[in-house]
């Protein structure tokens, strides 16, 4: 099996304006010394207000954590008002760019052809996507879970070729324990992880799906992430919640 760089990614949602964004970078960095980025990558996924802040304090100080955004436009240009465009990420230095996040599914109506849209334009771009899928609580408690998160995978990526798929990341986030401090058991969150990197190898083939990392979210903290992570199809996870606070951050990511 290759070996998987495990990745952490910390969704702040919409909170902290530039000024907050630019101290807890610095204390996240602080927290977290240059040994671990052998070991790990971590990713802060700020407010698009605050990317311009992030990127100077991340070039300004030769950090070795990266950034992205928490969502993108599918389109490159023109009159979407109130859109970014996955061109002005990608020159701001964004290295990721989450797509259909279950907050976009549920508020905007996002479906799996917009976020396979998005995907698209994020890799058009040169930027990697971290395409959520997740299931809602009557879908789990229906036994129905494994098959949605495959549906709902195989939608959000349709048609990409093998070399595209192999650029994605995918979180598997389930609704019910997304901000809820109900985190799936290390079981729940290898079972679908590992049934995505089955579709995923359906899709492509077994090498680009072995490649691809596949991370858990939904109320992970430093306490759980050391028996999720530790799953065999589970590379590292989307962080809502405890990514707000620079301590929790630093020692979840050092652990992963
Ligand atoms: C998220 O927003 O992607 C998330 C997983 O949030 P939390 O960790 O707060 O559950």
């Amino acid at each position: 099996m290759m070996a998987r760089t495990p990745l952490i990614a910390g969704n702040w949602k919409m909170n902290l304006n530039h000024l907050e964004a630019i101290a807890l970078v610095q204390k996240i960095a602080f927290a977290l010394p240059a040994k671990y980025f052998d070991k790990v990558d971590v990713t802060v996924i700020p407010p698009f207000t605050d990317i311009r802040s992030v990127q100077t304090v991340v070039d300004g100080d030769k950090l070795l954590l990266t950034y992205g955004a928490q969502d993108l436009s599918a389109h490159d240009s023109g009159a979407f008002t109130g859109e970014i465009s996955g061109a002005f990420l990608a020159k701001l230095g964004c290295t990721y760019v989450v797509v259909g996040h279950s907050e976009r599914r549920t508020m905007h109506a996002e479906t799996d052809e917009v976020v396979l849209a998005k995907t698209k334009a994020a890799l058009k771009h040169g930027l990697t996507p971290i395409v959520c899928i997740g299931e809602g609580l009557d879908i789990r408690e229906a036994g129905e879970h494994v098959a949605y998160n495959v549906t709902q995978l195989k939608g959000s990526l349709a048609g990409l070729s093998a070399e595209e798929v192999g650029k994605v990341v995918i979180a598997y986030e389930p609704v019910w324990a997304i901000g809820t401090g109900r985190v799936a058991s290390a079981q729940d969150a290898q079972e679908v992880c590992s049934a995505v990197r089955g579709a995923l190898a359906e899709i492509s083939d077994d090498a680009t799906a072995d490649s691809v990392r596949v991370l858990y979210g939904g109320s992970v903290n430093a306490k759980n992430v050391g028996d999720i992570v530790g799953q065999t199809d589970v590379d590292g996870a989307l962080v809502g919640g405890a990514s707000l606070k620079s301590d929790e951050f630093a020692t979840l990511s050092a652990i992963a």
